[in-house]
């Protein structure tokens, strides 16, 4: 087994770890060695840190020598998105503006997951800036889905789901503003958790709509997801939206056990555009919960119709002012040949920055100009209340509501291209729970021509545990997350 430990979750390498059956090296040059053997094909990585990871594992075997007490990270391989800051570290965004840009810190996430004892074997290839959902937006290369390296894993977080589903690493980084940790995590079947808004530090994190991004873990089991989290969550001076409240340890949330559950399943999830397949998977479960104990209602939120076009209003108006700091002064590009500073500029930021995101800062700031303002922008924000006050109507009634995650399986590289629509369509049943700020979890649930296939569980603010118990009860009574690809 030992030559194949790069397949092994979080919680069973720990294992492995603490009771000195291997050692945080020779864990870390197994993964370096899959990378090695897999990233040619696959690409999740803008930038690999073998010597780091190395060094990393060193401290951790001498830790352990020492008889310290292993945390649950401690020794594990991990890889961060490419948009979370590493001190002294390429972070790119995969973005041509910030070329050769090393930040000066780390993101809270990264210092918390040194704290823990993880290894970083790298960084992970997006879409622009967190802009797509397919990777095929990185301003460097498409990464390539591991079940079928003609299919895209997903976006943004693609590289890091990408990383976990290849067996690259144990658990990644995602960030999620309008489902792209959960929409990747279902694309490459792996599990992928948007926490609640405010849970986890944005400090570090390059903004792309700061009212809806949040870090989260993309893991190969729920019980990781849980370790993970319990890792990166918690109130952060540095990051003002970060909540204030006790991080619990959400492992021991980790029960089987639904009776008496109440699961609401609202209609407008499963809308025109879903795949048959992607529904009969979905609705397999909920019936298999029912059975358990569960009890499920279908319903309506017709407020979820409006998520859309409220977010493709509200994300652009964010990012077209969180974007305003890439200008060639301070980070990475700077175009070279402007006689002023203003054509300065403009020359960098046509060179660096690619269409999709362009196209965003434009619309965003149309949206937000004088006498457009008013008809877009606000007009979305109320728009958004009512649909957080919908999913407040739900959660009096319901403990959970269950969705496909993506109305369909990992679709073809370049298939969507020319169609920047049906591509936006892929985040459709992900963005409500954004725009609501609760949490929401993606985990396997099924497979359509070898391509897996993703259930989101979403819950009321703050009830990340009631994810966890019903993912984790799923988990025990199916084999889907046990499923490799063949690489
Ligand atoms: N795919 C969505 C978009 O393009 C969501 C991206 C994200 O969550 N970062 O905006």
């Amino acid at each position: 087994m030992a030559d194949r430990l790069f397949e092994l979750t979080t919680h069973e390498l720990h294992d492995l770890l603490k009771s000195k059956q291997v050692s945080a090296v020779e864990v870390a040059q197994n993964f370096i060695e899959r990378i090695d053997a897999v990233d040619g094909k696959v690409r999740s990585f803008v930038t690999t840190t073998p010597e780091l990871a190395l060094e990393q594992a060193k401290a951790i075997d001498e830790a352990i020598a020492k008889g310290e007490k292993l945390g649950a990270l401690a020794g594990i391989p991990g890889a961060i998105k490419d948009n979370m800051n590493t001190r002294g570290i390429l972070t790119t965004c995969s973005s041509k503006i910030l070329y050769n840009y090393k930040p000066v810190y780390d993101a809270t996430v990264v210092q918390k997951l040194g704290e823990a004892g993880a290894l970083t074997v790298g960084k992970t290839n997006l879409d622009e800036f967190a802009m797509g959902s397919s990777c095929e937006n990185s301003g460097f290369f498409p990464t390539h889905n591991p079940w079928n390296l003609d299919k895209v894993p997903g976006g943004s977080s693609g590289g890091s789901a990408a990383a976990v589903a290849a067996d690259e690493c144990a658990f990644s980084l995602g960030s999620d503003t309008g489902g792209s940790i959960r929409q990747p995590a279902s694309f490459c079947g792996v599990v992928g958790l948007k926490p609640t808004y405010g849970r986890v530090s944005r400090y570090g994190l390059i903004a792309f709509a700061s009212s809806l991004d949040q870090i989260g873990p993309i893991t190969k089991d729920v019980t990781d997801s849980a370790l993970v989290f319990n890792a990166i969550a918690g109130k952060d001076p540095c990051d003002t939206t970060s909540l204030d409240i006790e991080t619990p340890d959400f492992t021991k949330a980790l029960r089987d056990d639904v009776k008496g559950l109440k699961i609401g399943v609202p209609k407008e999830f499963y809308g025109q555009g879903t795949d048959p397949d992607v529904e009969k998977a979905v609705k397999d479960v909920i019936n298999m919960l029912a059975g358990l104990g569960a009890e499920y209602k279908e319903i309506s939120m017709s407020s979820v119709n409006y998520g859309l076009p409220v977010y493709y209003i509200i994300a652009p108006a964010e990012c077209s002012s969180n974007l305003a700091r890439f200008d060639g002064v301070r980070y990475g590009l700077r175009s070279k040949g402007s006689t002023d500073t203003i054509a300065m500029y403009e020359k960098t930021r046509e060179e660096g920055f690619g269409a999709e995101v362009k196209q965003r800062i434009m619309i965003g700031t149309y949206a937000l100009s004088a006498g457009y303002y008013d008809a877009y922008y606000l007009k979305a924000q109320k728009v958004r209340t009512m649909l957080r006050m919908d999913f407040e109507k739900a959660f009096e009634e319901f403990d959970v509501i269950i969705t496909p995650t993506s109305p369909s399986v990992a679709f073809g590289i370049g298939a969507l291209a020319d169609d920047p629509y049906a591509m936006k369509l892929a985040d459709v049943c992900t963005i409500p729970a954004n725009l609501a700020g609760i949490p929401a979890i993606s985990i396997p649930c099924g497979f359509k021509n070898g391509l897996p296939i993703g259930l989101q569980i979403i819950a009321k603010g703050l009830d990340e545990e009631t994810l966890f118990r019903v993912a984790y009860t799923i988990e025990q009574h199916t084999q889907w997350h046990k499923k490799k690809p063949n690489l």
